[in-house]
């Protein structure tokens, strides 16, 4: 298979740089990842653009050359052409669970709950959540700071007031002596 460097660099740019069954990313990995032909060359596919899916070497070892030989035979999901959230549902875990036949398939042929990826997909929300909180966290010490300037204000004005009726009771005092 000689794919020219341009598709290929068009083809993991399209992919964000990330597995389109998986999500794992090039940066995850350490490298690159694997050209997959979504309808195999043996089975009739080509080279196109849109036959061209950015894969982990996982999931293009499990996917190999499938594809339905009958049109009652089970088919794979195609991230080209349907979103992750029609075949699937991730649970807090970091499981799927499938929504379709195709996401029942997709889920049992490529392992998409092969036990690394589970925890890969749980250190992700873990981080997305970490993150979230970072966010919050920040929003709570600048509204302290805001506070904390409000209070400074405050307490100024206050003893400039004690100071002015300490002045007039120094004044109504000097008065009756
Ligand atoms: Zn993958």
């Amino acid at each position: 298979m000689t794919i020219p460097l341009n598709v290929r660099q068009r083809v993991r740019e399209r992919a964000n740089f990330a597995c389109e069954f998986c999500s794992v990313r090039e940066t995850d990995t350490g490298d690159q990842l694997t050209l997959d032909h979504f309808q195999p060359k043996a089975k009739g596919g080509d080279d196109s653009f849109d036959n061209l899916i950015y894969c982990c070497v996982r999931c293009n070892q499990y996917k190999l050359d499938y594809w339905p030989a009958h049109s009652d035979d089970p088919k794979l999901w195609n991230p080209r052409i349907e979103p992750f959230s029609k075949h699937f549902l991730e649970f807090d875990d970091g499981t799927l669970y499938p929504l379709t036949p195709t996401g029942t398939f997709t889920l049992r042929r490529l392992r998409l709950n092969r036990l690394p990826l589970v925890a890969y997909r749980l250190n992700k929300r873990q981080q997305a959540e970490e993150a979230q909180l970072l966010i919050r966290y920040r929003d709570l010490v600048d509204l302290l700071e805001q506070l904390n300037k409000q209070m400074s204000v405050l307490m100024e004005e206050q003893q400039r007031l004690l100071k002015e009726q300490r002045d007039l009771l120094r004044l109504l005092v000097d008065r009756k002596d």
